[in-house]
């Protein structure tokens, strides 16, 4: 077996896509940021006044969502580059809401598992070990103190020059964590099988370079 498929889980803003990005370039893989895509969703639902209570708004709507990667990894809602709305603070306050929709998450599900069939792939998220690839190669579980996730956050957001404050920033990541795990759909949970990455004292580098070991012993090749 040369290709496999690495799912990344965690709670929110503990560098799964910073590791997921890093392993996929290296070993050649296909990324794929699967909060994106329920980012993207969730704005469509905005734009729209899609009512979260209205079942037959919310199916219709996800009827006619498509969304898709440049090859840039940028985020493609209806062959619009929605890439820079998707991580406004509007998008994130909203998004955990949106994603605990089983309507939503089934779609993005069937999707996600369509991207994985050829293997070859590193997928991050909050159900990926658990739901999307209950079979992948490597599971990986990410964790990081909290504090440090909303430094973290924080600064990423003020480096892509978006306004919000620390506070914020707390609020939004300790709200989307609460909802996300205690969700009655996929709720996010460590998948029995899944190795454990606590990143607080880590680089990057060490954590890549830990994360690659793991792929090659679950039979990831070089090329
Ligand atoms: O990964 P990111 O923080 O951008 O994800 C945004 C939100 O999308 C999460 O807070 C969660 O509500 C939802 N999500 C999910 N399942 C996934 C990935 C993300 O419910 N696999």
């Amino acid at each position: 077996m040369d290709k496999i498929i690495i799912a990344i889980d965690g709670y929110s803003s503990c560098g799964k896509s910073t590791l997921a990005k890093g392993m996929a370039s290296r070993l050649r893989y296909i990324y794929i940021d699967s909060g994106a895509m329920y980012r993207a969703v969730t704005l469509f639902f905005l734009r729209h006044n899609v009512s979260l209570d209205d079942a037959e708004q919310t199916r219709q709507a996800v009827e006619n969502i498509t969304i898709s990667f440049n090859a840039d990894n940028r985020t493609i809602l209806n062959g619009e580059d929605v890439e820079n709305e998707i991580r406004q603070m509007e998008v994130s306050n909203h998004v955990s809401q949106v994603s605990a929709l089983p309507v939503v998450r089934r779609a993005l599900v069937r999707q996600q598992q369509a991207m994985g069939q050829q293997k070859g792939i590193v997928m991050d998220g909050r159900d990926i070990g658990t739901v999307v690839f209950p079979n992948a190669e490597l599971k990986i579980f990410l964790t990081a103190d909290p504090e440090k996730r909303v430094q973290r956050r924080f600064e990423e957001l003020k480096s892509k020059g978006i306004k919000s404050s620390v506070e914020d920033v707390r609020q939004n990541l300790s709200q989307r964590d609460r909802i996300d795990s205690t969700r009655g759909d996929s709720p996010l949970r460590q998948a029995t099988d899944a190795i454990v990455i606590d990143n607080t004292q880590m680089t990057r580098d060490e954590q890549l370079a830990y994360a690659l070991e793991l792929a090659y012993s679950a039979g990831a090749v070089v090329e």
